[in-house]
């Protein structure tokens, strides 16, 4: 068995937080897991809620999901629900389904075993990280695997207790995210678990320990090893958490943004116009988010790649001598190829990012009947409050073509024919008037 192995973790002894010592109720916890946890407790399995809803409760916050520990295999769990599906590649686990609520129900896990024979069943690659897990454990073992103190406490809705086995309740009343074992060890098993403990941090308001800190700082570079399509699912719950803004300037702060916007991070330097842009979206992203608004990922992903688009399309004009039209293109595809490398973006978003993008350059030629089928263009509304967002950060003649937009969305169709022929006069007689084909000879 390797040293690095998470059976190694010497937990501190468990303890038992009764119902009085605490402040969850049943009340508060969703009733289609109170209901799945019964049942597999009639059933004569161990059933407890764990991880991040635990958390929640015990800081008087909303859990998003509830997710249940069980000594019940996949195949058991199934046979006590009709609702229920087994999942996952990594992890086999239960998903009991209520409608719109999922609960999740996962069998205790084990160890890693760095055994020969049971390779297929964990199996670690040369960096020390876990790309297949499927050992079934005991609670203990269970409690160990798990990333920080927070996240490894179990309560049980027959007594209402709540086992702690790694401190996580010291870990809640000093506002501390601490890691489970040798953070070496454990970021190299996975390397989320960085990003994790920012985006913990960030949500909870809550510090990262110093050895769990430190070694974010020196291992930041393994996340370059995480699959692109994983990355994706976690860099959403980091900037569309509603507290994107703490979290990212954290990300920043430990390095990690880098590793995951390789062509942003440069341009961010402080009180740079790429540093107030990225701000300002991910501002708007949270507010829009706390008020209950749509948010898309394409737009925040336009606004990560966009200067490192405009820096690299006047690179090709320069160096290359393509024309500036020619040049943007190139650089719209070499910048997200390049992006997608480290996070995979689901194409309907892609499509929408070059769209919002092109728009940017054609928002300006407005001449004639373009405007108006613009303005019907579906993608016509998230280019413009990219442009708005461009104009309020550079200024000058993209502020004023910014708010010639919002006149022309808000004005009567008079007032906007008006304001099409006033840009005609404006620009001069080229476009003033629609060239006249020249007259074919009689032959
Ligand atoms: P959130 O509120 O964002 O859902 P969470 O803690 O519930 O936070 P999940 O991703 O839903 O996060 O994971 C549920 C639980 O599974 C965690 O609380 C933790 O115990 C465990 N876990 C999740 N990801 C990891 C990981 N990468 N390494 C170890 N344990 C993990
Ligand atoms: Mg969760």
């Amino acid at each position: 068995m390797s040293t690095d192995d998470t059976t190694q973790i010497t937990l501190p002894p468990m303890k038992v937080i009764t119902q009085n010592e605490h402040n969850i109720r049943v009340e508060d916890i969703s009733v289609n897991a109170v209901k799945v946890l019964r049942r597999l407790n009639a059933a004569g399995f161990e059933a407890y809620l764990v991880g991040g809803c635990v958390r929640d409760l015990l800081l008087n916050q909303h859990p998003k999901d509830f997710d249940i520990a069980t000594d019940a295999t996949p195949e058991q769990i199934k046979a006590q629900f009709k609702n229920c599906r087994i999942i996952g590649r990594r992890f086999r686990l239960a998903h009991v389904v209520f409608g719109r609520e999922i609960i999740e129900v996962a069998t205790f896990r084990g160890p890693h075993i760095q055994d020969k024979n049971t390779s297929d069943k964990s199996k670690k690659d040369g960096e020390g990280q876990l790309v297949r897990d499927n050992v079934f454990g005991t609670l203990e073992q269970d409690a160990a695997r798990r990333d920080f103190t927070i996240n490894a406490m179990y309560y049980n809705v027959v007594d209402g207790t709540i086992r702690d086995f790694a401190g996580g309740i010291d870990s809640i009343e000093e506002k501390t995210i601490s890691l489970i074992g040798d953070p070496e060890t454990r970021y190299r098993e996975d390397p989320v678990r960085m990003i994790r403990a920012v985006r913990f941090a960030a949500k909870l308001d809550m510090t990262i320990d110093e050895v769990s800190d430190e070694a974010i700082h020196k291992f930041a570079y393994l996340l370059e090893n995480i699959p692109p399509a994983r990355l994706f699912e976690e860099v959403l719950k980091l900037l569309f958490s509603g507290q994107g803004l703490t979290t990212y300037q954290l990300l920043l702060e430990y390095g990690l943004f880098d590793k995951l916007f390789p062509q942003t991070g440069p341009l961010l330097k402080t009180d740079s116009r790429e540093r107030k842009f990225i701000d300002q979206v991910i501002t708007n992203t949270d507010n829009r988010i706390n008020n209950g608004q749509r948010v898309t990922p394409a737009f925040l992903y336009a606004a990560m790649l966009w200067y490192p688009i405009e820096e690299h399309s006047q690179k090709l004009v320069i160096e290359s001598g393509l024309s500036p039209a020619d040049a943007f293109n190139m650089a719209m595809s070499d910048v997200l190829h390049r992006q997608l490398q480290r996070i995979m973006i689901p194409k309907r978003f892609s499509i929408t990012m070059r769209e919002i993008w092109s728009f940017q350059h054609r928002l300006s030629r407005r001449y004639g009947r373009r405007a108006y089928q613009m303005l019907a263009h579906p993608r016509f509304r998230a280019a413009y409050d990219f442009l708005l967002l461009r104009g309020e950060i550079e200024g000058g003649e993209l502020y004023e073509l910014a708010q010639w937009w919002t006149d022309f969305q808000e004005v009567d169709s008079d007032t906007r024919k008006r304001m099409i022929d006033d840009l005609r006069a404006q620009s001069g007689p080229r476009n003033s008037r629609r060239r006249k084909k020249p007259k074919r000879k009689p032959n």
